[in-house]
């Protein structure tokens, strides 16, 4: 029997095996805040960021348009969860 053995406390134990021990996501949470210092890693979070925000966009106004009535109940939701 092949038993795959995963090194705990490392971010490609996270990526590569699927590791969501507490060692591993935080290894993984470092090594994605340390690339996102990089210069390359500013710009592809951003265009990450335009990309979800002109996403959510096209959401919203997609849903508007076609489904008032679940438009209507979505932020009657929200209003409930925000107390307003
Ligand atoms: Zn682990």
């Amino acid at each position: 029997m092949n038993e795959v053995v995963i090194r705990h406390g490392v971010a490609s134990s996270y990526g590569h095996r699927g590791c969501r021990c507490r060692e591993c996501t935080a290894a993984q949470s470092a090594h994605v805040r340390a690339w996102r210092a990089t210069s390359n890693g500013k710009s592809r979070s951003a265009w990450a960021k335009r990309r979800r925000t002109r996403r959510h966009a096209l959401v919203v106004g997609w849903v508007q348009a076609n489904y008032p009535a679940v438009w209507t109940a979505i932020g009657k939701q929200v209003d409930k969860e925000f107390g307003c």
